[in-house]
């Protein structure tokens, strides 16, 4: 079984759809099908959403009015047959009785989940649809009947893995099940979500649930690149990752995948390739156990981190001093990035700055804080990098004249972190890119 997510842009307009209907049925065998809501629609609903918590009526009225608008055409332009464009209607007239209906009452958190669920059980119904007028035999399955989540708003692999098992059984006779990406249902029974982007994890969620052969995640560029795009002008796919170094590069700004979406996937030993709706013949990215040795994949950067510097005397030959730190981190759940030590001082980076001021507040007893904002962190990603002699040589001579606060490397075999003044990103992106790839800046 392979599973194929397509993202909101590869269903976002009617001919999309089509395509991606040809290339369902072009891949082999059975497959679960996994479709993200059509692109924009999940804004224009969180749109909606933000206006019906302010109590902003008209405004929300007026966004759902476009929202639908845009549904019918999209709708009258995918079906071709009269019966199909009634169904069609249909389903428009469906959700938007429904969005309404939400808009109408008393508009709290649990509507507002509800709310943003209905653009992935749109495009999924539509893709099913669009399928059964080209006489596909093909079957919806709805994600809200196995995708859960705990009270921590993790994943329930093993529940999920168990009612999908007791599913399949059922479904023999097609061999192409369409489900929904993003949405899930929380520990009380109630309609909820992975998180922006979130349909990703729900494909690598559903491959190691049922062990698939294949997650394959289709979106419009050609897998996962050695360089950011938008800032240096020359990048080339990466043919082959390992999950390690596709989890640094997914969180590490490669927008390409969401970060989540390589555990499951990991655990489970199952591939992912990365493919390109537009370029169906490009080989993408693989990611799997068995990436290839002694090599520099690619760098990216993440903007928005924040660095607490501490410095303590305390510290001097103490023990315990860095748990106490982490725990004032643990108490307000947020996450630490990088960290680089001396005997006196220790840097930490964090991305979430809700919980700032109340952290700086507790760490002010240990010693003497200093934070910088506007930080971004700039990853180098490979494999068994002290293998390749003189590869931190050739990283610090490419950023030689760039201004680096904080260094991290050795934590894995994967991963140099360097942290420099988010206004001197894109130097060293482009110093990097000829420095380690020779690709010019
Ligand atoms: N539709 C959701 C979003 O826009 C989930 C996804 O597309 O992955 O965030
Ligand atoms: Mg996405």
């Amino acid at each position: 079984m392979h599973i194929l997510k397509f993202g909101g842009t590869s269903v976002g307009r009617p001919e999309r759809l089509r395509k991606v209907g040809d290339l369902v049925l072009a891949s082999p065998g059975k497959k679960v099908v996994v479709l993200s809501a059509f692109s924009g629609t999940t804004n224009a609903l969180v749109a909606i959403g933000d206006h019906l918590m302010a109590d902003r009526r008209d405004q929300a009225a007026k966004e759902i009015d476009n929202l639908e608008q845009h549904y019918k055409t999209y709708s009258s332009d995918l079906f071709t047959s009269s019966e199909y464009k009634a169904i069609g209607f249909e389903i428009v007239g469906r959700y938007f009785s429904l969005i309404r209906l939400l808009s109408t009452g008393r508009f709290d958190d649990r509507s507002y989940r509800e709310l943003l669920a209905q653009g992935e059980l749109a495009s999924t119904e539509f893709f099913y649809y669009h399928l059964r007028e080209r006489k596909v035999d093909c079957r919806l399955l709805p994600a809200l009947h196995f995708m859960s989540i705990d009270e921590n708003q993790e994943p329930e692999l093993d529940k999920i893995s168990e009612r999908l098992m007791a599913l399949l059984p059922s479904l023999q006779q097609q061999d192409v099940l369409i489900t929904q990406g993003y949405i899930c249902r929380n520990h009380l029974n109630e309609i909820d979500n992975l998180k922006r982007g979130g349909s990703d994890y729900t494909a690598s969620l559903i491959g190691a649930a049922i062990k698939a052969e294949e997650i394959q995640i289709w979106t419009d560029i050609d897998g996962m690149h050695n360089n950011d795009p938008r800032i240096v002008k020359k990048t080339v796919p990466i043919a082959s990752l390992t999950f390690d170094e596709a989890s640094e590069l997914a969180y590490f700004g490669a927008k390409i995948l969401h970060p989540s979406t390589i555990v499951p996937a990991q655990k489970r030993g199952v591939p992912v390739r990365l493919k390109n709706t537009m370029d169906e013949q490009a080989p993408g990215t693989l990611i799997s156990d068995k990436g290839s040795v002694g090599q520099i994949k690619a760098v990216a950067a993440k903007d928005g981190i924040i660095v607490i510097n501490i410095k303590s005397s305390r510290m001097l030959l103490a023990f315990g001093f860095l748990r106490q730190v982490f725990e004032v981190f643990e108490r307000y759940k947020t996450p630490i990035d990088m960290i680089s030590t001396s005997e006196v001082a220790v840097s930490l980076t964090i991305d979430d700055p809700r919980q700032l001021e109340p952290i700086v507040a507790q760490l002010q007893g240990f010693g003497t804080i200093t934070v910088h904002k506007n930080q971004s962190i700039i990853c180098v990603v490979g494999n068994m990098l002290t293998e390749r002699q003189g590869v931190l040589h050739e990283v610090f001579t490419a950023l030689q004249n760039v201004p680096i606060r904080m260094v991290s490397f050795g934590g894995s075999l994967n991963n140099i972190s360097i942290l420099v003044d988010t206004n001197a990103k894109e130097q060293s992106l482009k110093l990097l890119n000829q420095g380690l790839f020779h690709l010019g800046e």
